[in-house]
Formats: structure tokens, sequence, C-alpha cells
């Protein structure tokens, strides 16, 4: 069973279904339709996470060195993704690639000094790894224009400027892929999809967990049985997790968190700027809500984005009821919430002055990265939520976490994905990892190997390490996806 019909639950049916055709799935989603949640194109950013702009992923050490590890990793979770998205291609199983992928530079665009001292180090670190070669690096605010013109018209400041950019950047509309995964899951045989229920309870009986369904549009509840269940309810996966009972679930909490975008309505502007452009994020700034200004391609049309204001909340979903986080207190995380809340008081601080934000001040957010916008330009709109994990931690009592995680109880029959970031670009890879924990034995089968390979041709191999298969695997997935297939200079 699949709870939740967003790309992580599209990600693993579909694996599911390749790997063992046999499988039966039932899907079951409380809204009417795939993708209305996080995954939907305007809830998000649709940045292909590769770590290539993102500068909270390259955190500069105490000793003043650049610690790469994260951006590697999830550079090389991106490339699994784009090797099983080409996989999907050839199969027939997505149409055209450009309805959900396309090329565009990442960039990191800073000013001080001391932000430019960071990335002329970040550069020379990361490029030290293949993976990132090719990225360009420049002081000079002649380059800077030609690569995104809109961030140095009107400059008047003389604080020194720098960019990076990379062509091997991605912008992918997390929305349409996933519709387009369950359109075809649900042509599958033995996959059902049930939209307008909601997963109301869940127990393990005998072996089996007998979970409590909602038809949202009767009103009428039935019971439902699965040996295997996936709770990938996005923000609605904490409250199902604890109500699974399961131990590996105790002590798990969850901190909400809002979003909104200014969108810009001036197709001149839109048509100004080609380039995903991360900054830094704010003192006390959460660092998932580093600002960017964002081309994006939504239902064929290139659109132009900034944000996102994270703000405060009680909801879980945009969907959901102000009353989620105080329903999803109970004795077993009150420790370690009330602890991370104790640790975070500047975030909250910072949560809660950027909901209050006017609207000059939202605009004064927007012109630090393009000094010229006007506010009839832009109309604000409302992002996707994300639950930030709260754990157990001995030391502190409980901690707040940003990254995702996979929560499974010692059998694999059950596994909730909590988090939401990097998201949905690492979809992939959280479901291979998934897979290994809830699928052991036939992950270790022959059979199993022979389709993973065939799904993700580097599956259990380094694309971090093996610079060959690196190149290799960017001109597979380049030449399917109708995306470059090495960043210019790469090879030098
Ligand atoms: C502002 C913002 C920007 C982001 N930017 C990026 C980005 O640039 N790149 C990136 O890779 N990722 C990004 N992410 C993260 C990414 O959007 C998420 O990681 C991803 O969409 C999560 O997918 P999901 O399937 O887990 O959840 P969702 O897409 O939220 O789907 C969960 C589904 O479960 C359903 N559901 C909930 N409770 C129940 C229940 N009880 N019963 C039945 N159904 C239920 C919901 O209705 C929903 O449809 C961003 C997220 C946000 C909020």
């Amino acid at each position: 069973m699949l709870i939740g019909a967003g790309i992580m639950s599209a990600t693993l049916g579909t694996m599911l279904k390749q790997l063992d055709p046999g499988f039966r799935i039932e899907i079951f989603e409380r809204l009417e339709e795939a993708a209305t949640e996080s995954s939907d194109a305007w809830n998000n950013a649709g940045t292909g996470h590769s770590a290539f702009c993102e500068l909270n992923y390259t955190p500069e050490q105490p000793d003043g060195s650049i610690d790469t590890s994260k951006a590697v990793k999830i550079a090389e979770s991106f490339e699994q993704s784009k090797q099983f998205w080409a996989y999907l291609v050839q199969q027939g199983i997505i149409d055209v690639p450009a309805d959900f992928i396309h090329s565009i530079p990442h960039m990191s665009f800073v000013w001080g000094e001391d932000n430019v001292r960071y990335l002329k180090k970040r550069h020379a670190a990361l490029t030290e790894c293949h993976l990132f070669r090719g990225m360009q690096y420049t002081e000079d605010a002649s380059e800077i224009r030609s690569w995104a013109p809109l961030l140095l018209a009107d400059r008047s400041s003389t604080d020194p400027v720098a960019a990076t950019k990379m062509d091997l950047g991605t912008d992918v509309n997390f929305g349409a892929l996933t519709r387009s995964l369950f359109e075809c899951l649900r042509k599958s045989d033995g996959v059902n999809a049930h939209f307008n229920h909601e997963v109301l309870d869940l127990q393990q009986q005998d072996g089996f967990w007998q979970v409590r369904v909602k038809d949202v549009a009767t009103g009428e509840k039935s019971t439902v049985e699965a040996p295997f269940v996936f709770i990938g309810a996005g923000g609605g996966s904490l409250p199902l997790l604890l109500k699974s009972g399961i131990p590996e679930g105790k002590g798990f909490g969850g901190f909400p968190v809002s979003g909104q975008w200014l969108r810009c309505t001036n197709e001149e502007v839109i048509a100004q700027h080609e380039a995903k452009v991360y900054g830094t994020a704010a003192v006390g700034a959460p660092p998932m809500s580093v600002p960017h200004l964002d081309t994006r391609w939504i239902k064929g049309k290139r659109e132009l984005l900034f944000g996102p204001y994270a703000g405060f909340t009680t909801r879980f979903l945009k969907h959901g009821s102000v009353l989620d986080l105080f329903r999803s207190i109970k004795l077993s995380n009150l420790v370690p919430m009330i602890s991370a809340g104790l640790h975070n008081i500047p975030l909250t601080k910072y949560l809660i002055e950027q909901v209050r934000l006017t609207p000059e001040a939202r605009l004064d957010a927007l012109r630090g990265y393009y000094p010229a916008a006007r506010a009839e330009d832009w109309e604000l709109a409302i992002a996707g939520y994300r639950v930030q994990v709260i754990k157990k931690d001995e030391d502190e009592g409980g901690i707040l976490e940003f990254g995702t995680e996979v929560v499974s109880n010692d059998e694999g029959s059950i596994a909730a994905l909590l988090g939401a970031s990097p998201g949905a670009s690492t979809a992939v890879s959280i479901m291979l990892g998934l897979l290994g924990r809830c699928f052991p034995q036939q992950m270790a089968e022959e059979a199993w190997k022979q389709k993973l390979r065939m799904m993700v041709p580097s599956y259990g191999r380094s694309l971090g390490k093996d610079a060959a298969l690196c190149s290799e695997m960017r001109a597979y997935t380049g030449r399917v996806l109708g995306i470059p297939q090495a960043a210019p200079g790469a090879a030098s």
C-alpha cells in the first residue's frame, strides 16, 4: 500500500512494478488528484538539486575549508534520478521528457567581501571533483551581466560581487512527472488508485497492516489489509507514523514551515532571465529558505519566481488543519519537541517575522537579486509546506534536522518518509535505500539486481569516485532526456 500520491509514492510504486510486475498495489490519496501538495510545480522550486548552486550544501568549516561531502552525495543522487527517468523514457512510461525536465544554468550569486571569499573557495573545492568540473567562476560584473542581466541592472552598490555558473543545471516539473508516473501505474494490472480517500489510522495484526481509510466524498470508513505500507504522505507522514505505533517511530516530531513566492507577471522581465540563481541565507533563516531567482518551465511556458519566504505555521500540509502541530504532540515526542523548540528560538523568531513581512519588505529582499524589480510586476503565491524532522538526541533531548529521513520497522513491513530536503530530486536514491531496508531478500537476488542495473545503470557504483562512469552516465541521460551531456570545459 502506498499512502499519498506525491513524487515519493510515484517513484516507489513505479520501481516496485518494474521490479516485480506481479505486485498488487493499492494507492490512497486524500485529495482528488496526484501531486497537489509539495510535488506540484508551483509548490516547490523545481530545482534539480545537484549542489551546483545551493550554498547550504557546502558549509565552511571552522578551519576555513569547505566541506563538499554533502554536495557530492546530492550530486550523485540527482544523477541516479536522471538515469531512472531516462529508463522511463526509453520504456515509453514517460512520453516527452521536455514535459518535465529542462536544461537551465545553475548559478550562485553573492555580494560582500566575506561572501565573495567563500564562493571562490567553494568553487575551488568543488571543481576538484569531476561531478562539478566545468563550473565557471567570476568576480567580473560584466561577465555576470552576460550570464544573468537582471542581477546587475541598476545595482548601485560598490560591494564586490561574484558568481558561479554551471551549465549542466536543470529545472524539473515534479508535478508533471508525478502525474505521468501515476497515469502509467493506474493503467498497470493489479494497481488501484483511490483518490479522495484519507488514511486515518493503521495497526499491525497477525503480520498484516490493518489500515483505516475514509472516503472523503461519502464519509464512509473501511479497513484495508496490506503486508507492506509506505507512508509517503508528505507533511501527513509524521502523524501516520506515530499512529502505527512502531518503536522506531517513537520520539519523532515535526516542525512545520510554510512558504511563499513572488511570481513574475511581466513577460518582458521573464524573458530577460534564464538561470536559477541561489544566494546566501539570511541570519537565523532555515537552510531551505535560501533565496533564489528562478527560471521555471511550467505547462510549456517560461516563468520566473523569487523566494521562498518561509513562515511560521501549525499546518503540516497546504490543505491541512491548523491543529496538525498540536495533534502531533505525544508523550513519546514531548521532550524532543520541547528541546528542539528551545534550541531553535532564533529560527521560530525568524519564521514569525517572515509571516509578518510587508509587501515592501518582500520587494526589498527581491531587490537584493534584481535591484530594478517593480512591485507591479510580481504577485504573491503560496508555496508548499515542509515538516522538518525533530529527533530524539541523547545530549540535547531533541534536535531539528533539515534533511529527509526514512523510518522503517525491523522487519521492513512499513516505512515512512519524513522531511523534505533535498527532496524530490533525490527520490530515486531515497527509494533505492528504502528497498534495501524493506525488501532485503529480493534486493540480494540476481533478478532484482539485473533489473536495478537497467533502471539505474550506475547502481552499486560510485559516481563521485569514478569519473569515466560519471561522464558515460551524463552522456546517456543527456541524450535521452534532451539536456546537456557534459558541462563545457568539464574535460579539462
Ligand atoms: C517551498 C518548497 C520548495 C521546494 N523546492 C524543491 C526543489 O527545488 N527541488 C526539489 O527537489 N525539492 C524541492 N522541495 C521538496 C519537494 O517538493 C518534496 O520533497 C516532495 O515534493 C515531497 O514529495 P512527497 O511525495 O513526499 O509529498 P507530497 O508531494 O506532499 O505528497 C504527499 C501526498 O500525501 C497526501 N496525504 C497526506 N496525508 C494523507 C493521508 N492521511 N491519507 C492519504 N493521503 C494523504 C497529500 O494529500 C499529498 O498528495 C521543495 C518543497 C517546498 C515546500
